[in-house]
C-alpha cells in the first residue's frame, strides 16, 4: 500500500534519509525506531506532503504520490493529484491540531463535510460512533479546551478516522501526554489495531505498545532501515549492534 523506492531526502547539506527503500502491505501496522534524528518524522511528513522528497518516489495504493505518471513518464505532481492520493492518508501527531473554536462533534464531522461532500446528518451520524469508539461518547458538545491531553488526542484520533482513511500514520501521538494519560490512548489504538483493517505506520517510544500492535518493526539509523522483521524478533534477538544498543537504552 504504501512504496518507498530510493527516497533521498536532504536539509542543506545534512542527509536525513539515504536512497530509503521500503513498503508496507495494506492492512499490516508497521512501527519506526530508532534514535532521535535518524529520520522517522520525515517518512511521516513526506507522506502527508509536508515536504517533497529530493530523489525517489512515493506511492500510496498504486499512485505515485510525489509524481503524476503522464503517458509514461513521471512528471512532478500537480497540486489536484497530490490531494487525491493524500485523501487516502489520516494522521495523528504529537500535538493534537484540534480546532479551538469548534465543539467536538464539529471538529470530526468539518472535513468529512467540506472535503469528502458527506451530508450533516451522515457526518453526525458517523462522528458520534467515532466518539464512542474511543470512549468519549458523552463530550460532543465540549470544547477541546475542557478536555484532558489524553482525551483531546483520542478525539484526534477520532478525527482522522472520519475521513475513512486507508492509512493513519501515527506520529509519537503521546510524547505530549501526561503519563498518566498515555495508557487511554494506546488502549484506544491497540483497539483500531485489532479490530480494523486499516494500515498503520507509527513512530513511536513506546516499546511495549509497538510490540502489541507492529506487523513488523523497522530500525532506522541515520536515515536508513539498519533491521526490520516481526516484533518478536527485533525485540528478543536483535542482530544489528547498534539495535542492541538503542532498545537497552529505551527499555
Ligand atoms: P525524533 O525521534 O527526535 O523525532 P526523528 O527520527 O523523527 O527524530 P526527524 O524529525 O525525521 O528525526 O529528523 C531527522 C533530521 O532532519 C534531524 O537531524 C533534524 O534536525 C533534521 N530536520 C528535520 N526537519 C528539518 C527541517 N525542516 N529543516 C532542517 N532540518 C530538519
Amino acid at each position: 500500500l504504501i512504496r518507498f523506492d530510493q527516497v533521498t531526502k536532504r536539509f542543506g547539506s545534512n542527509t536525513v534519509l539515504d536512497n530509503l527503500d521500503f513498503s508496507v502491505s495494506s492492512g499490516k501496522h508497521v512501527t519506526l525506531i530508532g534514535p532521535s534524528g535518524s529520520g522517522k518524522t520525515t517518512i511521516l511528513r513526506l507522506l502527508m506532503t509536508l515536504i517533497k522528497p529530493d530523489e525517489g518516489t512515493i506511492k500510496v495504493d498504486g499512485d505515485y504520490l510525489t509524481h503524476e505518471d503522464k503517458g509514461g513518464k513521471l512528471v512532478p505532481a500537480g497540486e489536484k493529484h497530490t490531494r487525491e492520493v493524500r485523501k487516502k492518508i489520516g494522521m495523528v501527531f504529537q500535538q493534537f491540531n484540534l480546532f479551538p473554536n469548534m465543539r467536538v462533534l464539529r471538529n470530526i464531522t468539518e472535513a468529512p463535510v467540506n472535503v469528502l461532500g458527506l451530508n450533516k446528518d451522515e457526518a453526525e451520524t458517523r462522528a458520534r460512533e467515532l466518539l464512542d469508539l474511543v470512549g468519549l461518547g458523552d463530550k460532543c458538545d465540549a470544547y477541546p479546551t475542557q478536555l484532558s491531553g489524553g482525551q483531546q488526542q483520542r478525539v484526534a484520533i477520532a478525527r482522522a478516522l472520519a475521513m475513512r482513511p486507508q492509512v493513519m500514520l501515527l506520529d509519537e501521538v503521546t510524547s505530549a501526554l501526561d503519563p498518566e494519560l498515555v495508557a487511554g490512548v494506546l488502549d484506544v489504538l491497540r483497539d483500531i489495531a485489532h479490530t480494523t483493517d486499516i494500515t498503520m505506520l507509527c513512530v513511536t517510544h513506546e516499546m511495549n505498545f509497538a510490540r502489541d500492535i507492529s506487523d513488523d518493526v523497522l530500525m532506522f539509523d541515520s536515515g536508513r532501515v539498519i533491521e526490520s522483521g516481526p516484533p518478536e524478533k527485533i525485540f528478543t534477538e536483535p542482530e544489528h549492534e547498534r539495535t542492541r544498543e538503542f532498545l537497552s537504552a529505551v527499555l
